[in-house]
């Protein structure tokens, strides 16, 4: 994997901008503009994605719904459409390079606006912010959440696993801005690698930065690791960190770790979280917006 090498946009077209959820998690549609992610995230869960299309790679092959924008419109204008959250980027960021280029966000945070829909916007970019007057307009209207997804504090270990992503400090920073709006905000951490983010002192600095920038909600998630993800996470470790890398294979003989590290890791984010008085609430926020 080569993240010094150029990214390549390829357009495409889609059949439809919403895709309609099995299972409402809460939220029960989702919107995806592009396929593949030039964060890199060395643990990406969506590598497997690009296995059906034939392409280069997950990281530098970014595939653009050009006509996601029409879609959305027409789907959102029609009279069945019942103003249920859409969830953008949960797969791919929709604030990954592509979209400096591209610029569809504001088109559809328009739409979101027009349509009165609400939305749950997760990222690890702060290019989001170049759409802050449009995000504060919706939050004034319907339920928005903006998620940043944020690991670890140490900015070594950061550039290694998520080498595309915005320094940490500044998600935060992000996020603190859009808490001057009236949107939910939230930190995700997730995935939280074993030996190497899961520490205490990582933690602990996590919940402080999520307090100080007056996060709504943190939820933690373990690493899972299957199909193509293992692979290109196992190089990773053994590359950039060989101390760890021995047990981490050790750990994860199969997709996840133990219910015995599980239990041990969320009683510590619990514990902590209470200290800091940080809700683990996700669905609170969008519930009391969405009665009013
Ligand atoms: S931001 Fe998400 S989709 Fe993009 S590479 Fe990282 S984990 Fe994958």
């Amino acid at each position: 994997m080569d993240t010094t090498s150029v990214t390549a946009y390829k357009e495409i077209q889609c059949e439809s901008a919403l895709h309609k959820l099995k299972r409402k998690i809460p939220f029960g549609w989702d919107l995806k503009i592009y396929r593949g992610c030039s964060h890199a995230c060395r643990y990406c869960y969506a590598i497997y994605s690009h296995e059906y299309l034939n392409s280069g790679g997950f990281f530098d092959d970014i595939h653009v719904k050009t006509n996601v924008v029409d879609h959305l419109e027409a789907e959102l204008s029609s009279p069945g459409w019942k103003r249920e959250v859409v969830n953008i980027g949960g797969v791919t960021d929709s604030y990954q390079k592509a979209e400096d280029v591209y610029q569809l966000m504001p088109h559809i945070l328009r739409l979101l606006i027009q349509y009165k829909t609400p939305a749950i916007i997760s990222t690890k970019s702060t290019l989001i912010l170049r759409d802050f007057d449009l995000i504060d307009e919706l939050s004034r209207i319907t339920y928005i959440n903006v998620a940043a997804t944020i690991t670890t504090m140490n900015e070594d270990i950061r550039r290694k696993i998520e080498p595309g992503s915005a320094l940490s400090v500044d998600r935060f920073a992000m996020l603190k801005e859009f808490r001057k709006t009236n949107a939910s905000i939230g930190l995700h951490v997730m995935p939280i690698i074993p030996y190497l983010t899961d520490s205490r002192e990582n933690m602990e600095a996590l919940c402080i930065n999520a307090r100080d920038c007056g996060a709504d909600y943190m939820l933690p998630g373990t690493l899972y690791l299957r199909g193509a993800t293992r692979n290109v996470f196992f190089e990773a470790m053994r590359k950039d960190f060989s101390d760890v890398y021995p047990r981490l294979k050790e750990m994860y003989k199969t997709g996840g770790t133990s219910k015995e590290y599980k239990d041990h890791l969320y009683k510590m984010v619990n514990e902590l979280r209470d200290k800091y008085d940080i809700s683990s609430s996700y669905s609170k926020p969008m519930k009391e917006k969405m009665l009013k």
